[in-house]
């Protein structure tokens, strides 16, 4: 990772490749065939890609880690912005950290963690990029005490089409910054941005894991530890006959001091597996196993950071496992005072069958989301796999929305690839208020399918 300056470098035309076909996001679903991908090596060249774009025909791309079709422009182009990975300048006093929006979130955490500072807030994975971080809006384990990334975003530069490079801060085009920040890559291309990180004594993470037999036991350990823990979550075992069981992870940043500790080798899945390797067996036996290694009361230990946060990274490609049809990940939020909805989800999901390895449950907190579509807001959310198998999977899908959309909640775009027009507007009822921000030449297979724009 090169640090550079914040010069300009001279402009240089963008690779162009009409051979786009194999852009695909991390669900590997739904297939898109893109119609040209610009390479944008440096922001320079972004005004000149969005200026010979036709109307409604472009999207920023990241490192495609949003499972569905919010990071697709299925028969359109992309702008591919990961070569923008330059930081460009790091105060270590202040913890601010300005970058170009392909900058990746393990880059920034490689330069910040030995200088004492970390992410504000993180998803599941570090390797996505800043601009894709912002424009979901993402969320991590401290959502109850932190909210989401926005809040911490001091500052950013928009490419766009109509009005060229638009400066936007909380104080400067206050609109266009909140309809950007979780505005899916619509309202213009990022092309740097300026977070405050936040101060660390170390690398390690003080973890507990506690096993819990229902749900009520798990809103009374989110309850108990919302107070004393910076980082919560939960594991369901969706395969269980009995009461929701699983495992409850909190953690607080250490004061271990101590060198950063290496990630470990990566194992790699070197393809798609053929589709009956999951089944409904197999997921039983993995969820069964997962649960038992956990099972025996609390538990407490110091970890890197790197296995607390990011588990999944240590198998790169494992979103091949589920095979050439791809997965769904489905990510709703519940409203606090619909715990009975919460349940029948989880009734329909293990009633089904058809849920994989891994059901995430979190408890957001109440610390309004920075941006005009964010996802997260105050209740409990849950996030699982689905592997695609046609029309069954999609029929349950449908019957979780129905739940989410009684309960006035929300579905998760950057998870999405299916939910219907009706359940996205009752999810995001200030979507018609967002869309004056679009910017004319850009537009995503997700917006498209939502909205029935063209
Ligand atoms: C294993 C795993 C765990 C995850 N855990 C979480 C989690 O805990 N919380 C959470 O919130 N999310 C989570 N996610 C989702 C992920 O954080 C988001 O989808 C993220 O936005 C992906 O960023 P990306 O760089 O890959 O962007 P892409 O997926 O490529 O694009 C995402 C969006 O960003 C836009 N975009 C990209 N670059 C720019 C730019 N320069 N300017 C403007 N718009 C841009 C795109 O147009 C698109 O709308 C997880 C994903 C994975 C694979």
């Amino acid at each position: 990772m090169p640090f550079s300056s914040a010069e300009t470098q001279p402009a240089t035309r963008a690779d162009r490749s009409p051979s786009a076909g194999n852009y695909l996001s991390w669900g590997r679903y739904p297939p898109a065939r893109h119609h040209a991908i610009y390479r944008a090596n440096w922001t320079d060249q972004l005004p000149g890609i969005l200026e010979q774009a036709a109307p409604e025909s472009l999207l920023a791309h990241g490192l495609g880690r949003s499972y569905g079709d919010s990071c697709l422009n299925d028969g359109r182009d992309l702008v591919e912005c990961s070569r923008l990975n330059r930081i460009i300048s790091f105060d270590a006093e202040q913890g601010h950290i300005q970058c170009e929006a392909g900058v990746s979130l393990s880059d920034i955490l490689d330069v910040a963690v030995p200088r004492g500072w970390f992410l504000p807030v993180t998803p599941g994975t570090r390797f996505v990029t800043l601009g894709g971080a912002i424009a979901n809006d993402v969320h991590g384990k401290n959502h109850h005490r932190a909210g989401t990334l926005g809040q911490y975003v001091r500052r950013f530069e928009l490419c766009r089409s109509d009005h060229g490079l638009v400066f936007c801060s909380p104080g400067s085009n206050p609109d266009l910054f909140r309809a950007t920040i979780g505005g899916l890559g619509l309202t213009g291309v990022i092309t740097w941005a300026e977070i405050a990180l936040k101060k660390i004594s170390g690398p390690f993470i003080d973890l507990e894991t506690i096993p819990f037999h229902s749900l009520s036991e798990f809103l009374t350990l989110s309850n108990d530890s919302d107070e004393t823990f910076e980082y919560t979550v939960a594991w369901a075992d969706c395969f269980s006959q009995k009461a929701t069981r699983g495992i409850f992870f909190r953690g607080n940043h250490s004061n271990k001091p101590g060198p950063p500790p290496r990630p470990g080798k990566n194992v790699s899945v070197p393809f798609a597996f053929p589709g009956w390797v999951l089944n409904r067996y197999t997921m039983r036996m993995f969820n069964s196993a997962y649960y038992t290694r956990h099972a025996f009361g609390k538990r407490g230990s110091v970890v890197p950071y790197q296995p607390f946060f990011y588990p999944l990274d240590a198998v790169s490609q494992w979103n091949l496992i589920y095979g050439k049809r791809g997965f769904l990940q489905y990510q709703c939020v519940i409203p606090d005072d619909s715990f009975e909805a919460f349940q029948e989800l989880l009734g329909l999901i293990s009633g089904s069958h058809m849920g994989s390895f891994l059901a995430v449950m979190k408890r957001f907190g109440s610390i309004p989301s920075a941006g005009t579509l964010s996802f997260p807001r105050p209740g409990l959310t849950l996030a699982l796999d689905f592997a695609m198998r046609g029309e069954a999977t999609l029929r349950l899908l449908d019957e979780l929305d129905k739940v989410v959309v009684r309960s006035a909640g929300a579905v998760y775009p950057a998870k999405d690839a299916r939910m219907s027009r009706g359940t996205f507007e009752a999810s995001f009822p200030n979507w018609q208020e967002f869309q004056e921000f679009i910017d004319p030449k850009l537009s995503s297979s997700f917006w498209r399918r939502v909205t029935g724009a063209q």
